[in-house]
């Protein structure tokens, strides 16, 4: 197994520093599995190449291990593991180049920040998922890949391709983050480890992650592969991963909302929901309302105006969409009288949690579209079983609007993080069972222009406890 790193952005030998290995020797490294060689076969000013090779001792892998009983006896002999490039190059890696990968060099420290121009060959890497899934990994994050693949065999062209590939990214990068990404996702590629997945997975993950994972476009495909599809844990990364308070992240968030606010500006579909789901929350004698998935506080800044609200409390999992909501509201400035009227909280819609007991109306919006839809029964008995509030009012995009919107294809979603919109049919089919379950009446009403065919582009549901 070998991995090459090339910089020619000069002086080039600077890599050694990065690396912290001398370009001039050759080094050896043991590791539990194998042996890691680090040695650079061109070390010039203009050029210079790391190259990281691994003799992974098939034994070493066997020793003391259980014959898996899904595997034939030959199997823990005879396997791909030793040549390709896997989850033992990344803990090779993280091991021979550690440093590197923690954005550290003691001799020039200066140099951790400078992008170089970096070409990175992988001599042979399964891409389990085929050749697209490489490129929509590799390229979000910038890469220009030259993929090659091989054939199961040359000699026996008729058996076809392996999924094998030699691989070449090229960027102009620093080093720690070249690092990371291919600690990241050559495991994912290969869709397998050679180690147990718990909890400190999760947080290397994270850790590895910083700073791109957030924004990454298949950050979902990535965590479950990563964590070997242990999906609490995936569930848990992604999670923390959307309440990430980098400012990065928080770029690409809002051009992320620009879009949906963008498609929906010309019928101000924004000010008509608010204006619907008020207008329902004052049909009853409503006075202690939660706003579940509060975001920057759209909604609160109107029920915040009202006197005949008596106790207000917004819950987001984004802490800087609280903070935003705080500014947007003026809390800081507002009179102690309004001030303790309202509250915001942190929290998740997907644990049960007593602080959202005891309200009258609990509103919703534009919020049940971005959980993942495994998740959604959770969140349906924290708010309908155990939080049981009189009056439920939910609203969520209408999937059947969308082609109104000529920029919009059939397949796209509003916003980059829905997991999903649903048709009118599928919406009032979760509702009424919902309804059903839980000892609620639910209506429906039509938010925004209503097309004769597709509908409205939000649709809402009241539901009301039945006793
Ligand atoms: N209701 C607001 C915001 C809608 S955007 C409005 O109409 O403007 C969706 C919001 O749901 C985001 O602020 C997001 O942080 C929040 N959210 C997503 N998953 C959540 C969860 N599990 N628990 C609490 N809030 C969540």
């Amino acid at each position: 197994m070998l991995l090459t790193i090339t910089s020619t952005t000069p002086p080039a030998t600077d890599i050694g520093y990065l690396l912290h290995k001398n370009p001039v020797r050759c080094q050896e490294y043991e590791l539990n599995f194998g042996k890691a060689y680090v040695f650079y076969p061109e070390a010039t000013q203009k050029k210079c190449t790391a190259a990281l090779l691994l003799d992974i001792d098939p034994i070493s892998m066997v020793r003391g291990k259980e014959r898996s009983r899904t595997s034939g006896p030959l199997t823990q002999y005879v396997n791909d593991r030793p040549y390709v490039a896997s989850s033992f190059l990344s803990v090779a890696i993280a091991k021979v180049f550690g440093s590197a990968l923690g954005g550290k060099c003691k001799y020039k420290p200066e140099l951790v920040q400078a992008p170089l121009i970096l070409k990175t060959k992988i001599s042979v890497l399964p891409c389990r998922g085929g050749e697209k899934f490489l490129y929509n990994l590799f390229e979000p994050l910038g890469y220009t890949i030259t993929a090659s693949r091989h054939p199961l065999d040359k000699v026996f062209p008729v058996w076809g391709e392996s999924v094998y590939y030699t691989i070449e990214l090229e960027k102009e990068t620093t080093v720690q983050d070249l690092l990371s990404h291919i600690y990241v996702l050559i495991p994912v590629l290969d869709n397998n480890k050679h180690y147990y997945v718990g909890e400190a997975e999760l947080e290397n993950l994270l850790s590895k992650g910083e700073g791109w994972l957030a924004k990454h476009p298949q950050r979902e495909i990535i965590a479950k592969r990563y964590l070997k599809f242990r999906i609490s844990l995936a569930r848990e990364a992604l999670a923390r991963l959307t309440e990430e308070d980098d400012p990065k992240f928080q770029e690409y968030e809002s051009a992320a909302s620009n879009k949906e606010d963008e498609l929906e500006k010309d019928i101000s579909l924004n000010e008509q929901r608010i204006g619907a789901v008020l207008a329902a929350i004052k049909s009853s004698d409503a006075k202690r309302i939660l706003d579940l998935g509060c975001g920057e506080g759209r909604l609160l800044k109107e029920l915040i105006q009202d006197k005949s609200f008596t106790e207000i409390v917004g819950i987001d999992v984004s802490v800087r969409s609280l903070e935003i909501a705080h500014k947007r509201l003026g809390l800081e400035r507002l009179p102690d009288k309004l001030k303790n009227r309202i509250k915001l909280l942190h929290g998740s819609l997907m644990y049960r949690d007593e602080r959202f007991n005891g309200f009258d109306v609990a509103a919703v919006v534009e919020v049940i579209e971005h959980l993942d839809p495994p998740r959604l029964e959770a969140f349906e008995r924290v708010l309908f079983e155990y939080a049981k509030p009189k009056k439920v009012i939910l609203t969520t995009p209408n999937r059947e609007y969308n082609a109104m919107w000529e920029s919009m294809s059939e397949t796209d979603l509003r916003h980059q993080d829905h997991r999903f919109e649903w048709s009118r049919k599928e919406f009032h089919a979760w509702a009424n069972k919902i309804a059903e379950k839980f000892g609620y009446s639910v209506h429906f009403l039509p938010i925004g222009p209503e097309d004769a065919k597709v509908g409205s582009p939000t649709q809402m549901g009241v539901f009301t406890r039945e006793n």
